[in-house]
């Protein structure tokens, strides 16, 4: 254990979490049934449940959009401040690669805004911005 990274050890640590956890409950192929469209239940799960705590952790509950420690490439952040993190997000969606659902590499920890902006729901909570006077056009 010693040679471990502290990574490494905290990710050792979720494993056998997880293992042990798994072992007193039903076990699913989350795979299977986010494939199968059952991503509710997927989210209401204990094994969603041990990975959000875990990421949560890791990140010092601490949200990685409004910190500048993370974006999706698309969305950035208009300030940059610690705020508290209250929701773990997919980077890939688990839609698109179901085997990376339970992968803590592909989540990140998010405050309710972040989430909003990154998913392209915060649009529709806040207006518009004023629509630019004329669309210039170069072709
Ligand atoms: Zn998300």
């Amino acid at each position: 254990m010693e040679l471990l990274k502290e990574s490494e050890r905290t990710l050792f640590f979720y494993v056998v979490v997880m293992k042990k956890r798994r072992k007193r409950r039903k076990t699913y192929d989350w795979q299977l049934e986010i494939i199968k469209g059952n991503t509710t239940a997927f989210y209401k799960s204990t094994d969603f449940d041990i990975l959000r705590e875990f990421v949560l952790e890791r990140d010092h509950y601490t949200c990685q959009f409004f910190l500048g420690a993370w974006d999706d490439g698309i969305h950035k952040p208009h300030f940059i401040k610690p705020i508290r993190a209250t929701t773990v997000h997919h980077i890939i969606p688990i839609k698109e690669r179901p085997d990376l659902a339970l992968d803590p590499d592909n989540c990140v920890s998010l405050s309710h805004l972040a989430h909003e902006i990154v998913e392209d729901r915060h649009r529709f909570h806040f207006k518009k911005k004023k629509k630019p006077i004329t669309f210039e056009r170069w072709d």
